[in-house]
């Protein structure tokens, strides 16, 4: 077994940063895959740190600083007051919560605990500190099954699990706190199907325990952990009968936010808005697979299963609100993603950590 070493990005809940014009933002979750990215992201634009202490810092090659705060649970309202009591944060960008579909549907209390009384502590405490900017992560997962595609921001909102519910229900908290008071100006980012990792290799996705998605799993298939992907299904009306969805590359992704974060300080009248993130385009899940091998060299072993429940047939966004309203486009197509979740894998096969025994 290789020796435990640490990450080589800081895993704490939150980071906090100075973003673009010397505004004070507060990332929550800044440690997790899409959360990280974003602050690297914001980082490599330009942005300088406020004063927090470090824990830990990333390579040099990747930022000068990685500026983050002790590990903070959103659930802790007193932990939640000192942080605020001791900058003045212009916004924050909310992603912290828990995400494994169905560890949601066991564990539902858990998920309205974290997720809900978590963001409701931050929005209490952010509105008793006079910060009311807000970027949420959303999730496609709240147009449940589309009755057509491309989703646009406008489609009925419905949920199939308690995950799917906590996005819902805080999207809904959000457009209710906004209409009490106007102040607010809050974005929520709809993210369809986050994919890959920072070039550079250094940061990627390392889920805990086995993975739910499609792409950690085909990665952990490359690199041997385990032996085979099963494909959920491939009896949709679909090309080649497998579940199409719209990745996006988790830089994309990323920038997206730094995007929002723009948006909510040009001085235009936000309101509640809503956006999708996503590139427009469907892929299945084998032209996914088929992608991933191109870009590894490797073969991934297939065992064709049922219909997993609560699986939509077709997902993917329209992403025309965003490019008109954002100015945000995705660049990356499935190509770099496979590539750069190839490169993360490869440098990393065993994510920021040593083997898990129970893996
Ligand atoms: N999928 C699969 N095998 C897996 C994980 C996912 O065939 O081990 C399929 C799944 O049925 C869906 C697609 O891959 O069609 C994307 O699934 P994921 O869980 O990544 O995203 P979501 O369904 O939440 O959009």
């Amino acid at each position: 077994m290789r020796p435990k070493r640490p990450p080589a990005i800081s895993r704490s809940l939150s980071e906090s940063l100075r973003a673009g014009d010397g505004e004070d933002v507060l990332v929550t979750g800044g440690a997790g895959y899409i959360g990280s990215h974003t602050v690297l992201q914001l980082l490599l634009a330009g942005s300088r740190p406020s004063s927090w202490t470090t824990s830990r810092t990333p390579p040099r090659s990747l930022s000068r600083e990685w500026p983050s705060l002790p590990g903070i649970d959103i659930r802790d309202k007193e932990a939640l007051e000192k942080v605020f009591a001791s900058t003045t944060f212009d916004a924050v960008i909310h992603f912290a919560g828990l995400k494994a579909v169905g560890e949601s549907v066991h564990k539902p209390l858990l998920y309205y605990n974290n997720n809900i009384i978590g963001t409701i502590n931050l929005l209490e405490v952010m509105s008793a500190h006079g910060c009311k900017k807000l970027v949420f992560s959303s999730s496609a997962t709240v147009y449940g099954w589309p009755k057509e595609v491309p989703c646009t921001e406008e489609f009925d909102l419905s949920a199939t699990n308690p995950y799917g519910r906590t996005k819902l229900f805080i999207e809904e908290i959000c457009r209710d706190i906004h209409i009490s008071d106007p102040d607010w100006s809050i974005i929520l980012l709809r993210y369809f199907n986050p994919v890959g990792a920072h070039p550079s290799g250094h940061i990627g996705e390392d889920p805990r325990g086995f993975p739910n998605n499609l792409m950690p799993f085909v990665q952990q298939v490359a690199v041997g952990r385990r032996p085979a992907l099963t494909v959920f299904g491939n009896d949709y009306s679909t090309n080649d009968g497998t579940g199409v969805r719209d990745y996006i590359h988790v830089v994309d992704l990323s920038d997206g936010h730094i995007s929002a974060l723009q948006k909510l300080f040009d001085g235009s009248e936000i309101g509640c808005e809503v956006y999708n993130l996503g590139t427009g385009k469907g892929t299945s899940v084998l032209e996914m697979v088929a992608a991933f091998e191109k870009a590894s060299g490797k073969e991934i072993p297939l065992v064709i299963a049922g219909r997993r429940p609560g699986d939509a047939e077709i997902v993917y966004a329209s992403t025309a609100k965003a490019e008109k309203e954002l100015h945000w486009k995705a660049k990356y197509g499935i190509e770099e993603m496979c590539r750069d979740q190839w490169n993360w894998a490869s440098m990393n096969p065993w994510g920021y950590g040593c083997p898990d025994p129970a893996d």
